[in-house]
């Protein structure tokens, strides 16, 4: 299906521009309706292949490649943490002043719609027909520097200045375009494409893929390169220029974090990677990329590509301090431990450090934590990635000054004998931890991939990481707080509901688990409300641990957990971390 294919491509004054302003020109050109009639027919089919060749049809249309952050509701690369910062109640204000009406009416149109895109398009379309107002048409470009711009602005000062530029927005925007603006002011586009369908699209697109078998090929060398950079920009130009082997980490930008696959026992961990192997303590922090770039700065990102060195600076000190290297990229993992037993606490006890930007000083004393390392993927600028694992660690191993409670290497024995894996397997335990991770000593580091070149063994591993997506209020003495959460698992670029849970949280006030925290976290995040229940904006990730998993007809996921208990909070992960229903299914059929 080829769709789109009489829209211009606004090359018809190529030959009266020089090349670099002829760039400029066809970036300035795009009309921002192409990119929405795009989103609109994306919008209009929950078929993945069909996203595909929609996306794969837009993408021949643009010409500057910047635009393909839009495609996921962005205006940077991933590895950009800025965010615009826009509430419900602000945006409903920005549709009330650009239609020139109250919040109330905004509000009430809500409540019946459920979804602040769909009001500004219904309220701009009808103040638009009253008044025939139609100004110039809207460029790609300018709502990419509006949206930018809001980006910038921090504080309570610079309200009335976001707002201006979302009104300023509206008034040149169809009714469709007032639509895909808010959604995405909004960062909830609502269109149904997670990363993979945009990888396949690029694919198709850049390398126009003959065969399934080519296709696969270009999809895994496509994921490769977008898991090193983090930026779809980049991979998009280079694989359309088949410039992608040119591709390189770079220390201060961050790139996938590997991730692993569970064994099923020792046997099974010695099967998958071969014997012998390292085995580690699975300790229960949570990771940490950490980078020293050229120019000697230290920054410190979560597996999400959230960057945390503010929270951390004790960290900042023990690398600077203790890892000698230039420039350099290390893995590891940040671990909690009770400063009078030194005992290592439970990843819960620290993840309120990971979203605090102040009152540091007293959250490291109260709350500090041991990096260990485990790995290195970039030294004195050289990628390591095709080292093998054995000599990676040796470096580590050469260039880190060990200072318990301070930085250390993970615990590791290198083995082929199942009776002394078990021994330390019972000594990770003893001491707090998760349990152990078996890695192959001669494979390479392969970010963002969960292949087998590690595996984890926990003993009991009923848990998934879930979104919470709607709650409910309570009733009797826990009146006043949400209590009961639904959460949900994904499928491509869906949410999918898989179960309500209400346990697991204390009553406690100030706990970072208490109904009450919890509470004032998803009432920020409300975007519909319906009597007893909400909907919240899938921002919160939770880590739920269950009894059991049946089918069910009950939930879109077409599961159901039982006896769900909420585990911990995972700020430092999001959506692209959460179950997919395909690990659902195999765990239900395992
Ligand atoms: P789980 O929920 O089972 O912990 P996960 O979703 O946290 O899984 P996995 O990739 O499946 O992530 O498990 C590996 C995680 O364990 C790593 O991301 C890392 O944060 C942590 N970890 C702890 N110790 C180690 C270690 N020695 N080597 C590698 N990863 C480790």
């Amino acid at each position: 299906m080829r769709l789109f294919k009489c829209w211009e491509t606004a090359i018809t004054s190529e030959k009266i521009f020089n090349k670099t302003y002829k760039l400029d020109f066809l970036n300035y050109v795009m009309d921002y309706s192409k990119l929405c009639e795009t989103y609109h027919a994306l919008e209009s089919t929950t078929k993945g292949l069909e996203k595909t060749q929609i996306l794969a049809d837009f993408l021949e249309l643009i010409k500057n490649p910047e635009t393909i952050y839009l495609l996921q509701g962005k205006v940077f690369a991933e590895f950009n943490n800025r965010e615009m910062g826009i509430s419900h109640q602000l945006a409903i204000r920005a549709i009330a002043r650009a239609v020139g009406i109250g919040d109330k009416e905004v509000l009430e149109s809500f409540k019946e719609l459920g979804d602040l895109g769909k009001v500004a398009e219904k309220l701009l379309g009808e103040q638009k027909k009253q008044t025939a107002l139609f100004t110039q048409k809207l460029k790609i470009e300018k709502v990419m520097n509006s949206l930018r711009r809001i980006t910038t602005l921090e504080g309570t000062g610079t309200v009335d200045l976001k707002l201006n530029l979302i009104v300023d927005l509206f008034h040149s925007a169809s009714p469709l375009e007032a639509k895909y603006i808010m959604r995405t002011v909004l960062s909830d586009l609502k269109i149904g494409v997670g990363a993979g369908i945009l990888r396949d699209a690029v694919v198709v697109h850049c390398f126009k893929p003959e065969s399934i078998e080519e296709k696969k090929e270009y999809v895994l060398k496509v994921q490769e390169a977008y898991d090193k950079t983090t930026d779809w920009r980049e991979v998009f130009e280079k694989s359309c220029s088949d410039t992608l082997n040119t591709i390189e980490l770079k220390p201060g930008r961050p790139l996938k974090v590997m991730l692993f696959p569970k064994a099923a026992n020792i046997t099974d961990a010695f099967r998958i990677v071969g014997e012998p192997a390292a085995f580690e303590y699975k300790y229960d922090g949570f990771r940490v990329m950490i980078n020293k770039d050229e120019k000697g700065k230290v920054k410190i990102f979560t597996r999400r590509l959230e960057e945390v060195t503010v929270q951390f600076p004790e960290i900042v000190d023990y690398v600077t301090n203790n890892v000698n290297g230039k420039n350099f990229i290390i893995d590891g993992e940040a671990v909690g431990f009770d400063s009078e037993t030194k005992k290592y606490t439970a990843f819960q006890a620290i993840s309120q450090r990971i979203r605090r930007k102040y009152g540091i000083e007293s959250m490291m004393k109260r709350f500090p934590v041991e990096l260990v390392l485990f790995d290195i993927i970039y030294h004195e600028g050289r990628s390591l990635i095709e080292v093998a694992f054995e000599q990676r660690r040796e470096l580590l191993k050469k260039i880190v000054k060990v200072e318990p409670y301070k930085i250390i290497l993970s615990k590791q024995i290198i083995t082929s004998d199942e009776r002394r894996v078990n021994e330390f397997y019972e000594l990770a335990l003893g001491e707090n931890q998760e349990g152990l991770m078996a890695k192959s000593l001669s494979a390479p580091y392969k970010p963002g991939s969960r292949i087998g070149h590690a595996v984890k063994l926990k003993p009991e591993d009923n848990d998934f990481d879930l979104v919470i997506t709607g709650a409910e209020w309570g009733t009797g003495k826990r009146a006043g707080w949400l209590t009961s959460y639904n959460v949900s698992c994904k499928n491509n670029g869906d949410l999918l509901e898989i179960g309500k849970v209400s346990t697991g949280l204390k009553e406690l006030e100030g706990d970072e688990l208490s109904y009450n925290e919890m509470t004032k976290k998803l009432q920020e995040l409300e975007t519909h409300e319906d009597g007893r229940t909400i909907k919240v904006q899938p921002k919160i990730i939770v880590t739920v641990q269950y009894q059991d998993i049946q089918k069910s007809t009950n939930y879109a996921s077409g599961f159901a957990l039982r006896f769900p208990r909420i585990k911990a909070l995972r700020p430092d992960r999001g959506i692209d971390d959460i179950a997919t229903v395909d690990e659902v299914r195999k765990e239900v059929e395992e």
